[in-house]
Formats: structure tokens, sequence, C-alpha cells
């Protein structure tokens, strides 16, 4: 019975162009496609770009665009990753597309007559400059435990303490520098806790075949509750207020649906995007029971995949997921993926070095597993598996064996072999349903080191019949063209198997071979009398340089200290132009009818002192600074100021962008130092 299979891997969020780690999921979900359409089933493998939410706002109006511009641009970069590597999607969408906004709000609405949306009130930071509420993310402040400045509002990374934004010492807004008020708003939520949720859930957790047994384990946790009421599963804030990039919520003005609401439905908005341009009834599709819904996700996103997601799309009357296929992690030589260094691979960078796309696929394929563990990417480990494996023992059977079928026999292969060679061949197809079983249960290494098996027991045929003396021979041309046809039945029966992850590969051995596209169940019949076409070259050797070169540092802009570049250069006689004094602040005090200035008292050893203006009260209080010794640009021309004449300059250092970055400091001696003393 063909299966009829729906298929998508996680939705990206649109605000950055993919790293490594997005293309080891498309290409293990790549694969189980590829698998399962040799298998002869119906597959519909979609995905899309996840494109709501605050940091999209925020990073579009950052960029000068409108978020739909920002994340249609981030979308027009897809494509040369995805062709890259051979990742087949048949439709690339958007959640901000209107069949997500459809969706997204009748799944709502019929959420709310079930009962399990209500309302409350919910306090939270806010941004009076932005007039926005301010997501945890966009808060810092100082650590309430020890005083670290410019920590972010869940945690501290000096000490690692554990908090609540509301906890954090003079809070500000990363987007303004202002300082946040708290202010209440109606959130709307999905009542997770429900007993109704609960049992559902518990059902669909533990019904066999949806999730991997450690992923299981993790989500039970999740349901229990202490003597003291804690933990459970809590109920889910799904409202946002304006502004937002986002779904607008139905009778709900100024709301919107947090954005991991909306993005999973563009599962559902993305296939039915593509059946309407294919023409093929979504909704009868979703109905059919034969339907299986298949998620590829990473293990970060387990609790919104397997509990909110099933328990949205059961209430609201649609299908629920039947598998959702958890991974680990890529690291790079044993080192996690970093957001400041990156993954070390540049996916990009990687085609632009000319390295081959199956390599990586053939590499990671042979590195996954069926379970939640992470995968290393390691470069000697790289260039052992793709040159003495993939080459070596693999494409090696058919460039040893071809040319001579080709020159010697007019293309066309033996009928007649030994019984030795047909016991070879015979067992390379009697490996083929252990191998699909290993393929559909998502243990591609398993199925690869079986594969690579079978190719050393070729190339042991190979070895011990030597066609390359055998050639050299008079009178041996029937065991000649019988050994290298049987290598040639047998390079095929290998390629089926490798065809899931060398689909580039299996396309130009189909074409040597004048084969039609192969198929799983063609490993029960060999060629036979069969002429095949002249051997081309199917696969370089990696050379360890281009590994070099793939992890050479990029070369980087030179930052700017401060967020400015340096000042053009100067002589000396320049500098000394400028006299710089060490000067005593006598008294200090807020300037009537100005926010920006303080008036100061200088005292720079001349026997009197001076009157200076200066724009520093957003930093110091006027009584702080009485005392203190500050530097200050002495024969600078006396300016006239609405409020009185100010006699030169103190200095100060802040950084460019005063806004997003605020600070100001003032220079002061070391200890002993008198007024008056020149700076030079
Ligand atoms: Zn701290």
């Amino acid at each position: 019975m063909p299966r009829q299979l729906f298929v998508t891997t996680a939705l990206p969020y649109a605000n950055a162009p993919f790293h490594v780690g997005h293309m080891m999921e498309y290409i293990q979900a790549d694969i189980w496609v590829r698998f399962q359409r040799m298998q002869g089933h119906e597959v519909h493998f979609v995905c899309a770009d996840d494109a709501h939410g605050a940091p999209i706002m925020i990073a579009a109006e950052k960029a000068g665009k409108t978020p739909q511009q920002f994340v249609a641009d981030i979308a027009a970069g897809r494509k040369a990753y995805l062709d890259g590597f051979h990742i087949g999607f048949d439709n690339w969408h958007s959640t901000d597309g209107p069949e997500n906004h459809q969706l997204a709000q009748d799944t709502y609405r019929a959420l709310r007559k079930t009962g399990l949306i209500f309302t409350r009130p919910v306090e939270q930071f806010f941004d009076p400059v932005k007039q926005m509420f301010l997501p945890d993310r966009y808060v810092k402040g100082e650590c309430p435990k020890c005083g670290a400045k410019d920590q972010y509002g869940d945690n501290c990374e000096v000490c690692g303490a554990v908090y609540a934004p509301t906890e954090l010492k003079n809070p500000y807004s990363t987007l303004t520098g202002a300082t946040p008020v708290m202010k209440t708003s109606e959130h709307h939520f999905f009542q997770l806790s429900s007993q109704r949720c609960i049992d559902f859930l518990q059902e669909w957790t533990q019904t066999p075949g949806r999730l991997q047994p450690e992923v299981l384990n993790k989500i039970k946790e999740w349901f229990v509750t202490d003597e003291q009421g804690h933990g459970g599963l809590a109920d889910w804030d799904i409202s946002r207020d304006a502004p937002y990039f986002g779904i607008e919520i139905p009778d709900a003005p100024g709301k919107y649906f947090y954005v991991w609401l909306d993005a999973p439905i563009g599962y559902l908005a993305s296939l039915k995007n593509y059946f309407g341009k294919i023409g093929k009834d979504f909704d009868a599709f979703m109905a059919d029971p034969k339907t299986e819904q298949a998620h590829f996700i990473g293990k970060d996103i387990v609790y919104f995949h397997t509990l909110f997601w099933p328990a949205m799309l059961h209430f609201s009357g649609r299908k629920v997921p039947d598998h959702v296929f958890v991974h680990g992690f890529i690291t790079v030589s044993g080192e996690k993926m970093s957001k400041s260094r990156g993954t070390g691979i540049s996916p990009l960078k990687y085609l632009e070095l000319g390295m081959n796309a199956e390599w990586l696929r053939y590499y990671i394929a042979a590195k996954l597993n069926g379970k939640v563990e992470d995968v290393d990417f390691n470069p000697d480990d790289f260039v052992a598996r793709v040159n003495s494996d993939l080459v070596g023992k693999y494409v090696n059977i058919a460039s040893r064996a071809a040319g001579f079928i080709a020159k010697r026999f007019g293309g066309r292969l033996a009928t007649s072999r030994s019984a030795e060679a047909a016991s070879l061949l015979q067992a390379l197809q009697a490996a083929r349903d252990g191998i699909a079983q290993l393929y559909d249960d998502r243990e591609y290494g398993k199925a690869l080191r079986e594969i690579m098996a079978l190719a050393d027991r070729v190339n042991g045929y190979v070895d011990t019949h030597k066609p390359w003396d055998l050639a050299k021979q008079a009178g041996q041309d029937t065991p000649l063209q019988e050994v290298c046809s049987t290598c040639i039945e047998a390079f095929r029966l290998l390629t089926i198997y490798l065809k899931p992850v060398l689909p580039a590969l299996a396309a130009q051995v189909e074409g040597f071979l004048r084969i039609e596209p192969l198929r799983f169940a063609d490993a029960d019949r060999l060629l036979g009398a069969h002429d095949i076409g002249s051997y081309q070259h199917l696969m370089q050797r990696v050379d360890p340089k281009q590994l070099d070169a793939l992890f050479e540092p990029p070369a980087v802009e030179t930052p700017k200290p401060g967020g400015e570049d340096l000042a053009p250069t100067i002589t000396i006689d320049d500098f000394a132009k400028v006299d710089l004094r060490l000067a005593r602040i006598v008294d200090a005090k807020r300037v009537e009818g100005s926010t920006k200035l303080l008036q100061l008292t200088l005292d720079v050893g001349e026997g009197r002192t001076r009157n200076v203006f200066s724009g520093i009260q957003s930093a110091f209080a006027p009584e702080d600074l009485v005392g203190k010794f500050t530097v200050m640009v002495a024969n600078l021309a006396p300016r006239k100021m609405k409020f009185g004449l100010s006699e030169g300059m103190v200095l100060a250092a802040s950084h460019a962008d005063e806004k997003s970055q605020p600070g100001l400091y003032l220079l002061e001696p070391t200890p002993g130092a008198v007024p008056g003393l020149r700076v030079r």
C-alpha cells in the first residue's frame, strides 16, 4: 500500500541566512523524502520562512525596510542553498502569506469556540519612547545579585543568576535607552493546563510511532506537578500588543498572535499554497485518514511541536501530526555553534570553494541516526570518509570496470557469470529490505555502514579477479567481460541504496548506464543483456586544502572603536595647539531651563575659577561631581551661551551612538594631581 506523506522541516526564522545547522536538518529530511519516493510512496515536502515577531520588525526598521521587504530579501537568498545542496522541497512559502493569515485566524476561532481561550491582564515592561511593550531580550540592566552592568532581562552572564526582567536594577530599553515603565495589558491565553488538554496530550504523546523514546521521557517530566502544585503544563500566552509584525487576532483590535502560534500553522499554509499551484484539494488531503503528517525538528523546539502544536490542531478540529522526528545539533570539531563565532562552516562558502554538495550529504548522513544526538563535523574524518569510503570503495567499482565494457565489448554486458559472481549479486539484492528499514527509521549511519560493507565485498571480488590483468592476457575476453559486468551490476545495486543520499551522482549513473530513474524495487532484477554508455568521471576526491580554505577565518571589517572611525591623522604641532589642563570641580549645579547642561565651577590653578557649561546632566548628579578632577580644554575660545559665558570645555568619553549605547565617562587623573597641570 503506497503511503501518503506530508513532510516538513522546521520553518527558519527570516532574519538571517541559513547556517550549517539548517542544512543538516534539510539534508536529513530530504534523504527521508527521497527514500520514501523511491519506495513508490506519495510525498509532499514543504517549508516556509517564519516571518513574524518583534526581532524581524526591529531588524527591518534598522535596515530601513518594511518587514515584508526585509523578509522577501532574506527569502530571495534561500534558493542558492537549497539548490546547491539538492534539497528538493516541493514548495517554499512564508508565514506572512494569505493562506496563513486565514488558517491562523480560523484555528483561533475554532479554539475560542471550545472554551480553551481566555484573557487576563499581564504586567510587562513598556518602552515609553518607542511606545511598545518590550520582550525580555530588549531589556537590560544591572544584575540584582552581583550588580554586573548591561545584563539581559532573564539571566546574568557574569554570575549566572536567573531572574525576571522586573528584578533588574536600573533597567533600560536596548531599543532607545529609555527607562522602561510597568504597564498592564490584556493578553489572550490558550488553556494548556486544562484537563482536556492534558488528557489529549497524554494519549497523543504516548501513541507508538509518534515520538522517539528519549523525547517522550523528556515530555513526561513536563507533565509532572510537585506536591506544592508547581510545574506541570502552563497556560500559553498567545497574544502580543501592537506594534507587532504578525497576524491580527479576530475581534481584538491592536492584538496580534504571538509568532509561535502562527509559525507551525505555516506548515499547513505552505501545503495549501502548493496544492493551489498543482490543483490538488487541500481539505480532502488533510481529511484523508491515509495522510501521514511528519515534522523534522531540532531538539530546541520540542515543547512547541509536541504540546502546543498537537493540542492546537486537535481542539480546532484538525488532523494531528503522526510523527515528530527530533534531531540534535551540529558541532564543529566538538565545539558548539555560537552566534558570535558562527559554526566555522558557511554553506555558501563550501559551494563557492567548488566542494561537492554530496560529500557533505554523505558525511552528515554517515553521522546521523534515529536518536536525538548531536552530530560533529570533524575535518579529518570528513576527508577520510569521503575519500576512502565514498570514492575509494563505491565510485571506484565503476571506474575499474566500465572502461573495459565500453572499449572491448561495445558497451554490452555479459549475462553469464560464475557461481561466485551470482552469489555476490544475490547477497547485494538480499540486503534491500534491511537497508530500506534503516532509511525509514532514519538510521542513515547504519544504512551507509551496511552499504559500504557490501562495497567491500564487491572490491574483494575485483581484487581476486583483477580485470586489469585479464585485459592484458590473450584469450581472456569472456572472463573479463563477466567480471566487469558483475561489477557494473553490483555498482547499480549499490547506487539504488545510495540514491537517497546522493541524488545528483545517481542521476549521472542512470545516464551512463542508460537506465530509468532507479527505485528500491529495481533491486529485484539485474540489467542482464544491456548496453551501457561510456563511463564519465563521477566524483573527485576531497583535497584537504579545500577544508583549510573552508575554515579560514573570514576577512572581517575593521571594527570601529567606540562606534566611529578614527579622525584623520594630525601632526604633533596640531596636537600642541590644544592646551589640556587638569581642573578641579569646585561646584556643580543644574541649569534652570536645560535638561542637558550642568554648570561647573572649575579651578585650573589660575588664582581664579572658570565657569563652564557641560552637556553631561544625563549621566551625573551635580553633587557627585563636586571635588572631582577632570580634564578640560583650557584655551578654547570663550563661548557666549543662552545661560552665560562658557570658558572652556570638559572632556568626557562616549559611544558614537549614544542612543543604543548610553554612557558618559569623565577622565580623572591618578591620585596626587593638582589643578593646572598640563596634559601632554
Ligand atoms: Zn550577576
